[in-house]
């Protein structure tokens, strides 16, 4: 981010608003491998379409590098490189369970001292008319922002964790960390299924705090190797 960028908090007005997006879905289309998806994207996915994580990520989902790490983005897909929930229609066909990072476009977020504030993405919605304002919050829709904010930010700082960790590393150990972190990651955030009859957000934070116990009694272990 531009240190220029003004940053808001999720209470603020800005002018964002785009008529429901009418005649437009460019942000649906060539987007690359930048949709990456978090846990509580999976869990959404999981339950409005009825499917496993294997099956999301067989089907819905690619792995990648990113920023260090190997994680889900939504997958895009054909000549126009259209994501793959994209309707004949040109609408977004999961429009209420849809990605976080759909539903902040064309805000971004901005992590400093434990905190999540937003950013415009300046340009960056190419869609007709005049902006209007809206109230970021309303804007991303999420029953509990207070607890949605918290989680992204628990999030952030456990991935940032795992990647200042790796790229500590010399280069011939980075390849082979950054892929065992990966596998760590997919397969206790995304692969373990949710039960989506439960709340997102107990089932992920007695998964942080098992991965952190994890952590804990290795370290104890190193240090008594080491003693
Ligand atoms: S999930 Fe929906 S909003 Fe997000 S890129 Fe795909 S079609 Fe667009
Ligand atoms: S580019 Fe803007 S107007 Fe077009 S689909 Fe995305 S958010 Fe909506």
């Amino acid at each position: 981010m531009a240190a220029a960028e003004e940053l808001f908090e999720f209470y603020k007005k800005v002018r964002i608003g785009c008529c429901d997006c009418r005649d437009c879905s460019d942000c649906c289309q060539g987007m690359g491998n930048s949709i990456i998806l978090d846990p509580f994207d999976f869990y959404k996915l999981e339950k409005g379409l009825f499917v496993t994580p294997a099956k999301l990520l067989e089907s819905y989902a690619s792995l990648n590098v990113n920023d260090g790490l190997i994680l889900p983005n939504l997958r895009m897909s054909g000549g126009k490189e259209q994501c793959v929930f994209l309707n004949e229609e040109g609408r977004c066909s999961i429009h209420g369970f849809r990605p976080g990072l759909c539903r902040l476009f064309p805000l971004g977020r901005d992590y400093k001292d434990g905190k999540l504030a937003y950013f415009i993405l300046e340009g960056a919605c190419s869609g007709p008319g005049e902006r209007t304002k809206v109230k970021i919050e309303d804007w991303i829709g999420e029953a509990s922002i207070e607890k949605y904010q918290g989680f992204l930010i628990d999030w952030h700082y456990y991935l940032r964790g795992i990647k200042e960790k790796t790229a500590a590393l010399p280069d011939e150990a980075w390849e082979s960390a950054v892929k065992a972190a990966s596998v760590n990651i997919l397969e206790k955030f995304y692969l373990t299924p949710y039960d989506c009859q439960k709340n997102f957000y107990d089932q992920f934070y007695e998964r942080l705090e098992s991965v952190a116990s994890e952590r804990a009694s290795v370290a104890a272990s190193e240090e008594v190797k080491l003693c």
